[in-house]
């Protein structure tokens, strides 16, 4: 059996460009992070080969005596990770990523056109916690369930837990999510849970951003609160593209979580278990609670907090007015530019990073904000040093998005890129220097 570049020149190639630019660029993607050398070595191991319909002890398929061993073990280091007794906690490490985590806890727990109530879209919530727009049920949560989002109160960047209140009580959820992709505070828990309590709601958190500093416990602990957590283990956790879903092994509103919950990944959604993800995410736990990874957590908020503040100095508004966590939103439009042009001309410099809508905001193709998170830096071990540098950097790069839009001030995003791509872009040589 050949190696792959014998075996398939074209995507080794692929895959070395695609090393190369991770290598070259400022990855401040908040959702992405570069997982450890034994992480990626288990998911490109013989794992892959295996079939495993079920769960420990109850499998589909022979030969599963090392896979029931290693989804014990992954399942044993996912709770300890999290500090779950595993007398009141259980979890399933089988989700194929966060997306699904969260349809099969809808799967388990609702019935179809059940009500939901997440943080909108537009506001920093996920698609899978629902999102429609005035002509079309975007989410596959919304075409199934109904759902009613909750906002972030646009004075202050915080969630409008007042209104969630009220809305909740007139609108009556079975399921009130806690959870963003693009959130800079800590959700308050103990609210949204006597929220939840009042109407007779499970209350779920979607850690997917925040795993890693909740395992750290470097940011607001959403288990004393919820029923159930779902997060991916890609993001900050650094573990393989995955998901997870932790229960109460109570029996919560007259369901028992656990069989209702694990039914709904395997028969319910899921077939075979990904077991080359389970084993690079059991790697990942191991390191989740060493001294070592307390540290890094630790950093990714510090440099977060330096790149706030060095954003702030530089004057720019950010939503919330700073960072609790692992990320920052710039709000764009107090300069007159938006997210959209940033992004492609930071793209030109290596600086990775994503547009975003910011709240108020008309269009999520050409939001009015960036979104820029620290933990992949922070794993390739930047200091705060370094954050308040790549501020800069950013700074420049939103100053010569500012000249070039002036330059070519049509309102389309297409005749930007046309401009850029141009010999008409003067400030090119600015950018790759
Ligand atoms: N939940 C939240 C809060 C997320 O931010 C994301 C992804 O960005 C997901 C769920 C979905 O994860 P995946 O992309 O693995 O489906």
């Amino acid at each position: 059996d050949n190696g792959l570049s014998d075996a398939d020149p074209e995507v080794r190639g692929i895959i070395d460009k695609e090393k190369e630019r991770q290598f070259k660029s400022l990855e401040l993607i908040a959702s992405e992070n570069f997982t450890s050398r034994a992480v990626m070595e288990a998911v490109g191991s013989c794992l892959t080969n295996k079939y495993s319909e079920g769960l420990p002890g109850k499998r589909y398929y022979g030969g599963n005596e090392y896979i029931d061993e290693l989804e014990i073990l992954c399942q044993k280091r996912a709770l300890a990770a999290f500090h779950l007794d595993s007398t009141k906690w259980g979890v399933n490490v089988q989700p194929l990523s966060g997306s699904p985590a969260n349809f099969e806890v809808y799967t388990a727990i609702l019935s179809p056109h059940d009500r939901i109530m997440g943080l909108d879209l537009p506001h920093g919530g996920h698609l899978s916690h629902g999102f429609m727009t005035p002509k079309r049920r975007v989410s596959g949560t919304s075409i199934y369930f109904e759902s009613m989002p909750y906002r972030l109160d646009e004075s202050t960047g915080i969630v409008d837990y007042d209104m969630l209140e009220k809305t909740a009580t007139l609108f009556r959820p079975k399921l009130i999510i806690a959870g963003a992709s693009a959130y800079p505070r800590d959700f308050d828990y103990p609210r949204m849970r006597k929220i939840a309590d009042a109407v007779g709601a499970f209350l779920m958190a979607d850690m997917a951003h925040i795993s890693g500093l909740v395992a750290a416990s470097v940011v607001a602990d959403p288990f004393p609160y919820c029923d159930i957590v779902t997060t991916t283990t890609h993001k900050s956790l650094r573990g393989p593209r995955g998901g997870m879903i932790f229960f109460k092994k109570d029996s919560v509103l007259g369901v028992d979580l656990e069989s209702a919950i694990n039914n709904a990944v395997f028969p319910g959604l899921q077939g075979g278990p990904h077991n080359h993800t389970i084993g690079g995410l059991a790697v990942c736990l191991k390191f989740a609670q060493s001294p070592e990874f307390k540290t890094y957590q630790n950093r990714v908020v510090s440099n977060c907090g330096a790149l706030a503040s060095r954003l702030i100095d530089l004057g720019y508004k950010l939503v919330s007015g700073g960072s609790d966590n692992h990320l920052v939103l710039v709000d764009l439009r107090p300069m007159g530019i938006d997210g959209a042009r940033v992004e492609k001309i930071l793209d030109l410099a290596s600086i990775t990073l994503n547009k975003n809508s910011v709240p108020g905001d008309k269009s999520a193709l050409v939001p009015g904000g960036i979104r820029i998170g620290s933990p992949a830096m922070t794993t390739r071990g930047f200091t705060e040093e370094e954050f308040k540098t790549t501020a800069d950097f950013i700074h420049e790069g939103i100053q010569i998005t500012m000249e070039a839009k002036q330059a070519a001030p049509s309102t389309k995003l297409q005749d930007f890129m046309n401009f850029l791509a141009s010999p008409d872009f003067p400030l090119r040589n600015r950018i790759t220097d």
